[in-house]
Order: structure tokens, then sequence, then C-alpha cells
């Protein structure tokens, strides 16, 4: 039996069997319609009609697989969550709205009120929100704890724990968790163990190879690349999954087919751009290492990095973001990054784009003093998330803040 001709066919994820992500981020979860379009269509539609009164009964009554309203069955949406999933190696994916929202449709779906959180201290800021103050409210408490520090994992868990959520590499100081540690503490404790894989993306990592239970994705970094579109997706069991639809087809943090569309289109350059993402970090770090106002690097790929071989073993690329800490305080900081001239002043990452950013007064800005200070967020830490463009061309821009530092002093010998 062939698909390349049928009409209206899902092309069959079992062509696909064995092949590497790669390929994966190309092909998978593509739909073709009677058109037989080569690119992937987009359904931009908010609902569906049916060939008969019954039909839309045996939809709605779930006897019937199909259409129905595009809060919860979209075929582009679908399209996206067929190619994640495939790339991730999970059995289902559920698309939303946004990063954030696939965070909260996850613990929305999963977790009740009296359950606890174990998370890292070092998470997204946005994500610290979300458990500290939001999901506090429905009785959900959650503890923080060093991403790295198994002691404090353990000691933090306690009965009624439910998940353990990280990022790795963490943001901005590219520590690195130990994954399937992690995994047999949370198995060990009858809870989920959740990874935010937005730095490394199924290219660079793929978290439930080393036991994690769900991979949460904001799709808007790199899963784009392009800057254009918010959203998100969760990745998973289908068992677990279906509890996560279920919470997005009643709440409706759904990813707009357009997006979706977008998505589709940023996958398929995916593993080539993590290679040059990957290509120029590593210069770069190996570059500011050597520089005299340049005090430590943070990136995984340097030999020196505490937990580089670890890093080694669960990626296959250390990822695109890096930070450093000049010498001196915010000033320095803030001088060496309004020197810059083409490298953009943002706090958004995972764009083909190279950005700057001052975590201490944006991205980690809300966090408390003691907070910073347990996170490692000095003053004089500056995070770049490197982009694609030529590394000789992103070393003249970063040498003028380096200038700049030099300058201010000798100014004040
Ligand atoms: C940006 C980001 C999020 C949130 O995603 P949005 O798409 O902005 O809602 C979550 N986790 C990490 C690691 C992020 O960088």
């Amino acid at each position: 039996m062939t698909n390349r001709r049928e009409e209206n066919v899902w092309i069959p994820e079992s062509d696909l069997d064995g092949m590497t992500v790669d390929t994966l981020a190309v092909r998978a979860g593509q739909i073709r319609t009677g058109q037989l379009e080569h690119s992937d269509p987009i359904f931009p539609t908010s609902s569906f009609v049916y060939g008969s009164a019954a039909q839309a009964a045996a939809r709605f009554g779930g006897e019937e697989p199909g259409n129905i309203y595009s809060r919860f069955t979209n075929p582009t949406v679908q399209a996206f969550e067929g190619r994640i999933a495939a790339m991730e190696g999970g059995e289902r994916a559920v698309a939303t709205a946004s990063g954030m929202a696939a965070i909260l449709s996850t613990c929305m779906a999963l977790l009740k009120s009296g359950d606890h959180v174990v998370c890292s201290r070092g998470v997204f800021g946005t994500t610290n929100v979300l458990f500290q103050k939001y999901l506090a409210k429905f009785g959900v408490e959650t503890t923080f704890v060093g991403l790295t520090d198994m002691d404090q994992w353990e000691r933090a868990v306690r009965p009624e724990t439910r998940m353990l959520f990280i990022e790795t590499p963490s943001n901005p100081l590219c520590e690195v968790a130990d994954m399937k540690a992690l995994s047999s503490l949370a198995k060990a404790n009858k809870a989920l163990f959740v990874v935010d894989n937005c730095f490394c993306t199924p290219v660079l990592q793929r978290p439930l190879e080393f036991g994690a239970d769900i991979v949460i994705h904001s799709a808007t970094k790199y899963l784009d690349g392009q800057g254009r579109c918010v959203g998100g997706v969760v990745v998973g069991p289908n068992k677990l999954m279906e509890e996560v639809y279920g919470f997005l087809r009643s709440a409706g943090p759904t990813m707009s087919p357009f997006n979706a569309w977008v998505f589709l289109k940023g996958l398929e350059t995916l593993p080539i751009r993590m290679r040059a993402h990957c290509d120029n970090a590593l210069e770069l770090a190996l570059w500011l290492d050597q520089q005299d106002n340049v005090e430590e690097v943070f990136y995984a790929g340097l030999e020196t990095h505490p937990q580089h071989s670890l890093a080694k073993s669960q990626q296959s690329g250390f990822g695109g973001v890096l930070s450093f800490r000049v010498k001196g305080g915010r000033d320095e900081a803030w001088r060496f990054i309004d020197a810059t001239r083409m490298i953009s002043i943002t706090a958004n990452l995972g764009d083909v784009k190279t950005t700057v950013t001052h975590p201490a007064t944006t991205t980690h800005g809300r966090l408390s003093p003691e907070d910073k200070d347990a996170a490692g967020i000095t003053e004089n830490l500056i995070r770049i998330s490197v982009g694609i463009e030529a590394v000789e061309d992103l070393k003249t821009d970063l040498a003028r803040g380096l200038e700049a530092l030099q300058s201010s002093s000798n100014g004040n010998v």
C-alpha cells in the first residue's frame, strides 16, 4: 500500500520507523489533502461540517474520530503535535497557546489540592511565579531546590510530592541536572518527573530517554526559531496526555492553526539551526573565557564546566545560550550591553538573531535579593542567546562591549 497518491491522508508514521530526529523534523506528522500540496497545509477554521446529523452525533459522542471544533481538534495543530511527539520519542503531544499554558495545563490536569511539587531554583521566572503565586492559591505547594544538589532534592521530597520539575541546562548559568538520578527519585516516590526541554530541543536532548515522564516546550523559542509566534507543547504517554488534552478541551489554552503552521516550518530547519547555534556558542564561550575583563564564563561545552561530562552524556550539543560575569557590577554589565551595536538587547532567546540581556534586572528582576544570590544571578552577569550570524561578526560586536569596559577601567586609574 502506498500513501503517496491517496487523498486526505496522514502520511503514516510507520514509513518513518527508525529514522533520525533530523528526518522526523522535516517529515513527521504531515497531512496531505486532495490538492496534493507538498508543503504542510494550514486549516484556519474554527469549526468543521458533517455529512449528516447522524455523523455529527457520532463525532460529538466520540464514536467516530474526526474534527469538531478548533479549540481541541485542528489538523494543522495535530500535524505539529505529531511531529514534535515523534521527535521527542513520546506517544502523544498536546499543543498549547504558549509555553506557560503548557506548564499550567500539565499542572491543572495532573495535580490536585494538597499535592506538593519540588522544582529547581533556576527555572524560567514566570514558571516560578506560576508555582509560587497561582498554584499555591489552589493548595499546591512548591519547594525550590538547587538543580544539581541531589541531597536537597531528596530532603525536599515528601509523601505528598507528586511532581519533580526541572529545566536542564538551567537559565542563565547552564547548570546540568542528572536526569536519570532525578527520574529514579521521582519513581521511588510515585511522582511525575517533568522536564522543560526548551533550551535543548529534541535535536540535542530527549528527556524521555533519560526517564522523564513528561517533556514541556515553549515553542516560542528554538522550535519557531525566528521569533514570530508564541506557543507551547506537552509530550508524554497517552494516559497522561489524555488528561492534559481533557484540560485543554475544557479550559481552552489552545494553539492557533496559524501558529502551528509557523512552528511546522520552524521544525523543518531546527536540526541545522541547532548545530549552528551550538557551534557559534562554543566558539564564543572559548573566546570570552580568554578576555581580560571577563571573570567567568558559564557554558556546559567548556571542559572546565562542573557538569561537562554529564552534559555530554545527555546532550548531543551544548546549546545556544551562555552567560558570563564581567569584572565590576551593574554599571559595567550595562556599559558592555549598551556598547554592542548589532546584537539585540532583548530577553527573548532561541532566535536566529543573537540577543543579549542583563538577567538581574530583566528575566530574574522579580526575584528577591536572597533568591538572586541563591540562584547566582549577580549584577555583573550577562546572558547571550547566540544566534546563527557569522561568529566573527558576533566577536566584532562583543569586542565593542569589552572595549567599553577597557576604557572605563582605564578611566578609573
Ligand atoms: C520562554 C520560556 C517559557 C515560557 O514560554 P512562553 O512561550 O513564553 O509562555 C518556559 N520555559 C522556558 C525555559 C522558557 O524559556
